[in-house]
């Protein structure tokens, strides 16, 4: 069985979310982390952890929402993150400085929530695009373990992550050809490897273009199998492991 570690399921990007969660299940892909990253997003996302089993949810507010989150957001965070099991995570959180921003306001709501997952001992979701030096830095200066979600960095940015205890979240983004991930991949070890769509962005090909679902995890698996000249049931096995030790699943 596979774990999409890291999606974005909402009635915003899909019309039958029933369909969507059968499909997986139909092509072995048992369970699912819906990343609520958006203010607007949680009383959906509560509701549909609630409703299906297979669902589980890391909170957090993304880095795009720092115009939105006031003190008492956060404070709502935690007494969710705290009362909630099927909230397994914090995140996905951390830094955007792909569109000028607010770095400073950025860097602030970031650390407020790595303050939090450290307090209650759970592991972050991090989302960091064009701002590796900054994530790297702050990341250092908390005791917290995680993913770095959607990692797409050089080798030497991967070993980084990997000796401060983070596992990578590997998505679409290696089944594409103008991708340097695979030689990445090649030379880092399965046990710092979880399995991700980000749907319903990041599409893996053959499919790019369309509207990305969980149901692609083994295409994702197929890709690392043959990078690692791994049978893919070695690849669902060690992937599934390295999710349920860092999420203390079950
Ligand atoms: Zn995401």
């Amino acid at each position: 069985m596979f774990i999409d570690t890291h999606c974005h399921i909402s009635n915003k990007y899909y019309n039958n979310i029933e369909d969507i969660i059968n499909e997986c299940l139909s092509n072995k892909v048992n369970q699912m982390i819906l990343s609520c990253c958006e203010k607007d997003d949680i009383d959906e996302s509560l509701q549909l952890i609630d409703k299906y089993n297979c669902l589980y949810a890391t909170f957090g507010f993304h880095p795009d929402q720092i115009d939105k989150i006031t003190t008492n957001d956060l404070k709502k965070l935690e007494q969710l993150l705290k009362q909630n099991k099927k909230i397994i995570g914090v995140g996905e959180i951390g830094l955007d400085y792909h569109y000028p921003t607010d770095k400073e306001k950025q860097k602030k709501l970031f650390e407020e929530q790595l303050i939090i997952a450290q307090r209650l001992n759970m592991p972050v979701v991090i989302h960091s695009r064009d701002a590796t030096q900054d994530t790297i830095e702050i990341l250092k200066k908390y005791k917290v373990k995680g993913v770095i979600h959607c990692f797409s960095g050089s080798l030497e940015t991967a070993q980084i992550y990997i000796k401060m205890g983070f596992k990578l979240g590997i998505g679409g983004v290696v089944t594409f050809k103008n991708s340097n991930l695979a030689t990445v991949i090649s030379k880092i070890p399965m046990e710092n490897i979880v399995l991700e769509t980000d749907s319903p962005y990041l599409t893996p090909s053959p499919f790019r273009g369309s509207t990305n679902s969980p149901k692609y995890i083994p295409i994702i698996a197929e890709k690392i199998s043959s990078i690692k000249n791994l049978p893919i049931a070695e690849v669902a096995k060690l992937t599934t492991k390295n999710c349920y030790e860092l999420f203390d699943l079950k």
